[in-house]
């Protein structure tokens, strides 16, 4: 992200991908302006959070008018730095690593998987999806050589903060953590934890408990 946008808050900035992605759709369909209740009715977002989160980067609706699409869509790129490549690394090409090498994130945000690595001698030396598959011995040599800013972490829990540690002393600045291991960084990389059992179990206690339904996001 770029400077201006360090003033954002985090939660805001949380959902600027949701909105730019939904801006897209709207501008590939030639719209060209929309209002925060129809952007709350199709993010599900309440339109005051909206309103909130668009008067933080200057984009100010009319009332009757909405906001300009073309607008919109160009400040979200810049901001989201959509005009470059965000390389990544991928570390554990097991079940989830692998849908990973195979789904093309390209479609909806610029970030690629440009490298990944495991232990598995199988898997060492092969490409999937495009992606060439290293053994992690060769993980700082490889990192050094590539501008890979961000890692996503799917191997076994066990191995996940040896992992982190190496990934800390490369160029690595952001983990996107797959693994249920609770990561300790230094306070130069972010890690973003996504534990797809804890979700799933959370999604059935919801279900079970507070039968309404009420979108996480809009609270
Ligand atoms: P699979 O069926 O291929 O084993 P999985 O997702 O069920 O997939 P996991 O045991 O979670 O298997 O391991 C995920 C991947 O991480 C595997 O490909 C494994 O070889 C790899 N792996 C295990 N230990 C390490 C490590 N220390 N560094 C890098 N990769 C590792």
């Amino acid at each position: 992200m770029n400077h201006d946008s360090l003033k954002i808050p985090q939660a805001t900035a949380k959902r600027l991908p949701l909105y730019y992605r939904f801006i897209q759709n709207l501008h590939s369909s030639g719209k060209q302006r929309v209002s925060s209740a129809e952007l709350s009715e199709a993010v599900k977002v309440d339109s005051a959070t909206i309103r909130r989160d668009f008067s933080y980067f200057g984009a100010l609706g009319k009332k009757g008018y909405g906001y300009n699409v073309s607008y919109l869509l160009s400040f979200f790129r810049k901001t989201l730095d959509q005009d470059e490549v965000t390389n990544v690394a991928l570390i554990g090409v097991g079940n989830l690593g692998t849908a990973f090498l195979n789904y093309n994130f390209m479609k909806n945000n610029n970030t690629k998987i440009q490298v990944a690595f495991d232990v598995d001698q199988e898997k060492v030396g092969t490409v999937i999806g495009d992606v060439p598959i290293y053994h992690l011995d060769d993980l700082e040599k490889i990192l050094k050589v590539k501008d890979v800013p961000v890692a996503i972490l799917t191997v076994p829990s066990a191995a996940a903060q040896r992992i982190t540690d190496r990934l800390a002393s490369c160029s690595i600045k952001g983990v996107l953590n797959f693994t249920p291991a609770r990561l300790n960084v230094p306070t130069s990389i972010r890690v973003h934890h996504i534990d797809l059992a804890v979700e799933l179990q959370s999604l059935v206690y919801f279900l079970k408990h507070y039968p309404e339904a009420v979108d996480e996001k809009s609270e």
